[in-house]
Parts: structure tokens; sequence; C-alpha cells
């Protein structure tokens, strides 16, 4: 029987696992709630009912993909946003000892093993260099060079939502100003409208259309508007494309990388911020890496998490 190993993608409210082939297929796919609120045992209980119901009592090998500052190489989280009450958990070791000594268990941040993903079966499966931006709450980033995922000296690696883009911008909740994270997320879309909103004397239907929306529908509320040709909310994406792109301009000066790949909820509003963030990119990146650097959606639809975790499993790295 081919070999197959089991990627999971842990995320605040659910955990995904997929059993996948050397090859790249998922075979099966499942989700449970991930319990997150409850702590990290209830997150390890349910890792392992998830390994066993994908691997049809075999253990293989399973790569985890979570949010937050995980140190891959001694299997630890060192820090989890959306877990309750995580710090400096030795996770491969206590996953290992309920699975079984035979358990093959790799950890890594998630926006990596999203990079990972989209680099070995997604939008990136042709280049052996890219940065993967996964656009969502937060900004999460992941780097692929010559092939391989930079994860950094401290696991840290790929941050490209920690970018400065302006010295005196807003707050980030990293506790720097004007990160990229401030500009280019749901969170950042949200601050944005709030700022609209207050500002005296600007016309805008977000207005009627923001009171009682579910927060995380925000920034579709913003692109239905922008569509409208609502100028405030034109403005909002144009914003977020302009902070992208100068993120972008400074990763390729540096990287010279032959893609980025976009991924995250947040990048549906793709018609939305390209076109800024591209000119942008053009305007303030080195004449021979902007022009080489191919700008892709990310192709994986959400899988791209749990397929880099999967590579990770089979020896990948
Ligand atoms: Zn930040």
């Amino acid at each position: 029987m081919e070999r197959t190993v089991i990627g999971m993608d842990i995320g605040g409210t659910n955990l995904r696992g997929a059993l996948v082939t050397p090859e790249g297929r998922i075979l099966k796919r499942l989700r449970i709630a991930s319990d997150a609120d409850d702590g990290i045992d209830a997150v390890v209980d349910n890792i392992v009912k998830l390994a066993a119901e994908l691997g049809g009592g075999e253990v293989p090998g399973i790569g985890i993909g979570i949010a937050g500052v995980i140190d891959s190489r001694a299997g630890v989280i060192t820090q989890a946003p959306n877990i309750a009450n995580v710090t400096n958990y030795p996770i491969r070791d206590n996953l290992v000892k309920k699975l079984g000594p035979g358990a093959n268990v790799i950890v890594e941040n998630d926006a990596n093993c999203a990079a990972l993903g989209e680099w070995w079966t997604g939008a990136g499966k042709d280049v052996s260099s890219l940065v993967m931006i996964t656009l969502g709450t937060g900004v999460g980033g992941g780097i692929i060079l010559g092939g391989r995922l930079w994860s950094g000296a401290d696991g840290m690696g790929g941050e490209a939502g920690h970018m400065t883009i302006y010295p005196d911008g807003a707050l980030c909740n990293c506790g720097n100003y004007g990160c990229l994270e401030s500009y280019a997320s749901a969170t950042a879309v949200r601050r944005m409208v709030r700022e609209a909103l207050a500002e005296p004397g600007v016309e805008t239907v977000l207005g009627d259309m923001i009171p009682g929306s579910d927060p995380d529908d925000i920034p579709e509320v913003v692109m239905s508007a922008a569509l409208k040709g609502d100028a405030a909310s034109i403005d909002i994406w144009e914003r977020f494309g302009v902070a992208l792109g100068i993120g972008m301009a400074s990763l390729v000066n540096i990287l010279n990388v032959e893609m980025i790949v976009l991924g995250g909820g947040v990048a549906r509003a793709w018609d939305m911020f390209i076109e800024p963030a591209r000119a942008e990119l053009k305007k303030r990146g080195l004449r021979a890496p902007a022009e080489r650097v191919v700008i892709e959606r990310a192709r994986l639809n959400g899988d791209e998490g749990m397929l880099g975790a999967a590579y990770l499993a089979l020896g990948g790295r």
C-alpha cells in the first residue's frame, strides 16, 4: 500500500485534517471542533481522535500547522494566540506519548505550511522560490527558497505581516506601528471602515450597510459597496492595495523570488486591491525583480495548510 500521511490545520475554531498521498492527493478529509478555548490538552485529545479516524487505526506520519510561534526543531509551541493558556508546550512529545513511540510528528507555523502547500501542489508548483502572503484576520507569510521552507533561526521567518509600511501608522497587534497587517487584513478593513464612518462630511453607503453586519463579513460588505461605486469603500481597498504593494516591493528587492502567492479569506477582494498593489510594486521595486515576479492567487482553496503539513510529514523541508 502506498505510504500516506496526515496533514492537519489547527485553527481557533476548527481542526481540519486530511489523509494525503506522497503525490499530494487528498484521499479523505475530516473537520471537527478544535475546542481551543478549553486549552491545549483538549486540542491534543482532538488531534489524536482525528488522526485515528483518518489513519483507520494506523499511525502514519502527521504534520500539523498551528498559528503562532512554533519551534519546529524542538516540536514546541512557543506561543499560540488561538489556543487558551499555551506557552512553551512540548506538543510533539505529548502527541508521541499518546500515539505510540513509532509516531512521526512534525509541527510548523500555519502560514509556513500554507506556503509549502501552494509551492508543492498549488500556484507555485513550477517555481523554486516564492513568498506566500495570507490575507486573513491578520497577515501571515511563508518563504520558500530553492525548494525549501525558510523558517528562520527561531522559526519566525516569513512574518511578512509585520514589515513596517508606515512608521507612524496604525497600531498593530504585535505592538509596532504601521505594520502591513494594520493595512492589509480583515482587522485593518474593519478599522478603516470605523474611521470612514467617523469622518465628518463623508458620504458613504457603509453607514447603512455596516450596522448589524457580522464583523467577519465586513470585508465582503466593503467589497460590494466598492462594486456599487461607493468612494469611501473604493478608497479603503486602494489603501489596502498600496500597503500590500509597498510590502511586496521590499520582499522582491530582498529575495528576488519568482512568485508571490496571495491567499487567505480577504484575497477574495482581489479585483479591488490588486491594481493599486501592482502599481506600487512597479513604482518601488527594483526593475528586474519587480518585472520578473509573478503575482498569483492561491489555488488550493484552504487546503494549502493541510497539504504543506503533509509534505513535512513525508520528509520534505
Ligand atoms: Zn505587527
